[in-house]
């Protein structure tokens, strides 16, 4: 099990008077695939910080797995948007560090599960050997997925994690994370940000989309898994989710459950 409740949380930063969030409350269910999106500045990093509890709500309480929560743990991995890799070690080594943090077994034992990981996200070889900054930001974030899935967690924390590079790769990333995903015995439980609403729609089970530091709606995305993108963008419900969340993003709904 691993949810995560957010109770009636609200943020503050420091003299900043504008409340960054607004009696947020949320309840994410074990295995389920949640986005926060909005426009910049809505709040998006700060919920998820507090989740990853870099930051401890002004009100309220973050609970993960019923226990009230105000740290950073093993129990959830993060990946940020930028300087998610240790750029001191080489990518083999930043897999191998996650490792380390979970299991405690012979080095080459754990030598070999990185390259594994790596093997699976498609960094093979000599890639394995660099340092981050001599492959692309694609294959960084390549590398980072095969961290965060190393590190092992059961909640996975991403702030826009595919942000940086193009969108061909962007498409790749997201089925990668998506296929890594449902192969998993336990599910991981993802909440993730983004500001792209098909990259949302295709990987989540609800798209929460925020406002001015409030939950303007959530929504369900009723897509079968294993989803075929094509496919789905396909469906006429599709359209409809899409204009629902662009008017979510824009505006203050009243009511705007759905
Ligand atoms: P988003 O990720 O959706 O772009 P953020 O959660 O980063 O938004 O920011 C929400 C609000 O809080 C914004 O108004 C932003 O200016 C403010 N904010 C974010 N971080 C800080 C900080 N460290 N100090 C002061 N204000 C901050
Ligand atoms: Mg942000």
């Amino acid at each position: 099990m691993s949810t995560i409740l957010y109770d009636n949380v609200s943020v503050s930063y420091g003299t900043n008077e504008k409340t960054a969030l607004k009696n947020f409350n949320l309840q994410i269910n074990s295995g389920e695939i949640i986005s926060f999106i909005g426009s910049s500045g809505c709040g998006k990093s700060t919920a998820l910080n507090v989740a990853a509890g870099l930051l401890t709500p002004t009100n309220g309480e973050l609970v993960v797995d019923d226990l009230i929560t105000r740290s950073p743990g093993i129990d959830r991995g993060v990946v940020f948007q930028n300087y998610s890799l240790f750029p001191w070690m080489s990518n083999l080594d930043n897999v191998l560090f996650a490792l380390r943090q979970r299991y405690d077994l012979p080095n080459k034992t754990l030598q070999a599960k990185a390259a594994d990981l790596l093997d699976r996200v498609g960094i093979s070889g000599n890639f394995q050997k660099v340092y981050p900054s001599k492959i692309s930001g694609g294959m960084q974030q390549r590398v980072a997925i095969a961290r965060m899935f190393a590190l092992d967690s059961p909640i996975f924390l991403m702030d826009e994690p595919f942000a940086a590079v193009d969108e061909i790769t962007r498409k790749h990333l997201q089925s990668l994370l998506l296929d890594l995903w449902e192969k998993e015995e336990n599910r991981k439980t993802i909440v993730m940000v983004t500001h792209n609403i098909e990259e949302a729609i295709y990987l989540s089970d609800r798209v929460v989309v925020l406002h001015e530091g409030e939950i303007n709606s959530v929504v369900a995305i009723p897509f079968e898994r294993h989803r075929n993108r094509r496919e789905i963008e396909n469906k006429s419900e599709y359209l409809m989710i899409k204009n629902h969340l662009l008017q979510a993003i824009e505006e203050k709904i009243v009511g705007g459950e759905r």
